[in-house]
């Protein structure tokens, strides 16, 4: 009899539900793109119920797939969940419902909030940095719920009658799949709890100070559950009573699905945005170049594993913007042909910081630039410039991770969306100037959660036992330009980021 495992992988633009054998290669899966609600300028919003429907469809779909292919859903021994973080949601203990949208992580409508924040503490952004590692951004959870309380007056009520759960996309959809309020557990991970604000990242439980900073006491949290443990019965759907056993932010889903286990072991998942993440090991470090420290994983009861973070905040989400602003392409396929027309960029450079700037520059104040432009520049070279923007962002970050270990890595293992483009990915191995690997199976999102969910299933038993899983048919990128020729391009990006700096007002 097969032993499957499925993962739903919530992203910040589809949902899919993935089913892999125990050598990690996919059986079958579906994937569907959900809406995204741009009500006023640097706000975005997801329908929760929207995000669980499409979680459900894919399922089902992929159960249909499944069953064509002459297998059936109980040979799927457990599931996973990874998905989309930060991703904020307020919903009624009472009714189980909604009392606003999702705010998404790219959200931006906070950035008051931040300074109010801030200037409640003589440590400005940094106020809540030794309790939960991060700094006060629009960014992350706390900020939007706070928003929230604020702004919308269901919300306020909410807490102040005991009845305002908070959570993040993973115990929204746990929730309801075990049963919403006929039973449905309220769980998180640390990966995802590590994303708030309110979990003190030495003790992974919710910190006390964090929430009465934020006005947040008498809230309802979810339980923090390791990232691989049965959390609870699929309660109803093709599904039915099958476990759901591993739950992983999705950034630290695909450091765990890349099989980033040994400290140095990097990854850079280039979708929406762009993620690197740095397992550094069993304690979390304070950087002091600009990155984050997070939970990487944590598996039963063994000790958490952190990582250091370093995000770029737009990446595959420029292409999205050419075709759908500019409409000067018709999506990501055209935008590598035209890039690929053209040997180099011919002196443009594109600084995608449409709502400011993450790791390492955290410039709030940043807004998107495009240098050189000449009366020869043509659509190819802007096209060029967009893929180069994320490499040359992906740079910086690797730097910052190269002075926080003192060992330079010699191998950067990559996924998400934007991976798929040849030639982005060899820019990015002449602007890294280190092998860029990615593997056959880009799926690696999912994978983690798998993983995550195999692990406490049995499926796997240890790290040892997945060495075989998704080893092979990796493509190698290497650098085929030289030390002077990377240095130059680097150089004018370096020029190009001055530029972008103080465009909106703080
Ligand atoms: P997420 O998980 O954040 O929803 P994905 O990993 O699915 O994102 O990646 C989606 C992004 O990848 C889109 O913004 C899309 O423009 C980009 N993308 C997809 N295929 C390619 C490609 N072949 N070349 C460049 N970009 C691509």
């Amino acid at each position: 009899m097969p032993k499957f495992i499925g993962a739903i992988d919530q992203g910040t633009t589809s949902t899919r539900f993935v089913v892999f054998d125990e050598q990690g290669a996919i059986v079958t899966y579906h994937q569907m793109e959900f809406e995204q609600h741009y009500s006023a300028p640097g706000w975005v919003e997801h329908d929760p119920y929207e995000l669980l429907d499409s979680a459900r469809a894919c399922v089902e779909h992929t159960i249909r797939k499944m069953s064509i292919m002459g297998y059936d859903a109980s040979d799927i021994q457990c599931i996973g969940i990874t998905n989309q973080r930060e991703t904020t949601i307020a919903w009624d203990t009472l009714t189980g419902q909604p009392l606003y949208p999702a705010i998404v992580w790219s959200d931006n409508r906070t950035t008051d909030t931040v300074k109010e924040l801030a200037a409640k503490s003589e440590k400005g952004l940094n106020a809540l940095q030794s309790i939960c590692g991060l700094p006060l951004a629009t960014y992350f959870s706390a900020v939007k719920m706070k928003w929230m309380i604020d702004n919308v007056s269901a919300v306020a009520e909410a807490l102040d009658q005991s009845r305002l759960q908070f959570s993040t996309v993973d115990t929204w959809l746990i929730y309801h799949l075990t049963g919403g309020l006929d039973g449905g557990v309220i769980v998180t991970d640390p990966t995802n709890a590590s994303r708030t604000m309110l979990m003190d990242i030495h003790t992974l439980q919710w910190s006390d100070e964090a929430l009465s900073f934020f006005g947040l006491q008498g809230m309802q949290l979810p339980k923090i559950s390791s990232s691989s443990q049965e959390l609870g019965l699929i309660s109803d759907g093709s599904l039915k009573g099958i476990p759901i056993s591993g739950c992983l932010g999705d950034q630290q889903s695909a450091l765990v699905g890349q099989k980033c286990f040994q400290v140095g072991d990097a990854k850079n998942t280039y979708g929406t945005g762009c993620f690197m993440l740095f397992n550094n090991g069993d304690s979390p470090v304070f950087s002091k170049n600009g990155l984050l420290p997070t939970v990487a994983y944590q598996f039963g009861s063994s000790k958490p594993q952190y990582a250091l973070e370093g995000s770029v905040a737009v990446a595959g989400s420029s292409i999205n913007w050419l075709r759908d602003n500019l409409g000067i392409v018709s999506g990501a396929k055209e935008v590598n042909e035209l890039a690929a027309a053209v040997n180099d960029t011919s002196g443009v450079y594109f600084v995608t910081a449409f709502a400011g700037l993450f790791a390492p520059y955290w410039r709030s104040d940043a807004r998107g630039t495009i240098c050189g432009l000449t009366q020869y520049t043509k659509r190819e070279h802007l096209a060029r410039a967009t893929l180069e923007s994320v490499c040359y962002q992906s740079r910086a970050i690797l730097e910052a991770m190269d002075k926080e270990s003192g060992k330079p890595l010699r191998s950067l293992k990559v996924d998400g969306g934007m991976s798929n483009s040849d030639l982005c990915m060899q820019i990015q191995a002449n602007v890294l100037g280190i092998e860029v690997d990615r593997p056959k199976m880009c799926e690696t999102t999912a994978l983690g959660a798998a993983i995550a969910a195999g692990f406490a299933a049995g499926v796997w038993k240890s790290i040892e036992d997945l060495d075989k899983v998704n080893a092979e048919n990796h493509t190698l990128f290497t650098s085929q330009v030289t030390d002077k020729k990377r240095q130059s391009m680097y150089g004018g990006w370096q020029e190009a980021i001055k530029r972008s700096f103080g465009w909106a007002a703080t």
